[in-house]
C-alpha cells in the first residue's frame, strides 16, 4: 500500500462557475484557471499521483498548454487513473475536505464523492469529501479563495 497528499488551491473571482467535485455549485463567485479550476479535484488527483510516485498536476497538464484551458478536470482525473493501472494501482481509498467560507458546500457533497468514485473506479464508501469553514480566517475565511486537501491510499492491484 501507498499514501498520498494533495493540497491545491484557487482564488475566487466573480465571472467564473464554481465547480468542485465536478459539481457546478450556485455560486456569485467560481474559481479561476486555466482548466475548470475544480480546487477538490486537483487535490484528489495530487494525491493519487503523490502515492504512485509519478509527481503531480502540473507535470502531466502543464497550465501553459492550451489543450488544458478550461478542461473538466474529472477528464484529467480519468487520465490519472490510466497511469495508476498502467502502474498497477488501485485506489483504496480517498479522504478529501474542502476549505471555503461560503457557499454552504453540505447539499453538494454526496453528489462530489459519488463522483469521485465513479471516475476512479471504485465503490463510494472508499470516498469522503468534507467541507469546512475556517472560522472567517486567512484567505478562504475572507471569501479570496477555495482550498482543498486529500490523502489517498493506494494498493498494489493483484491482477492486472
Ligand atoms: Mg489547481
Amino acid at each position: 500500500m501507498r499514501i498520498g497528499h494533495g493540497y491545491d488551491v484557487h482564488r475566487l473571482v466573480s465571472d467564473r462557475p464554481l465547480v468542485l467535485g465536478g459539481v457546478t455549485v450556485p455560486s456569485q463567485m467560481g474559481l479561476l484557471g486555466h482548466s475548470d479550476a475544480d480546487v477538490l479535484v486537483h487535490a484528489v488527483m495530487d494525491a493519487l499521483l503523490g502515492a504512485a510516485g509519478l509527481g503531480d498536476i502540473g507535470r502531466h497538464f502543464p497550465d501553459q498548454d492550451p489543450s488544458y484551458l478550461g478542461a473538466d478536470s474529472l477528464k484529467l482525473l480519468d487520465h490519472v487513473m490510466v497511469l495508476l493501472r498502467q502502474n498497477g494501482w488501485r485506489v483504496g481509498n480517498v479522504d478529501a475536505t474542502i476549505l471555503a467560507q461560503r457557499p454552504k458546500l453540505a447539499p453538494y457533497l454526496d453528489q462530489m464523492r459519488d463522483n469521485l468514485a465513479v471516475r476512479m473506479g471504485v465503490e463510494p464508501e472508499r470516498v469522503n469529501v468534507k467541507a469546512t469553514t475556517e472560522e472567517g480566517l486567512g484567505f478562504t475565511g475572507a471569501g479570496e479563495g477555495i482550498a482543498a486537501h486529500a490523502v489517498c491510499l493506494l494498493e498494489q492491484r493483484t491482477t492486472v
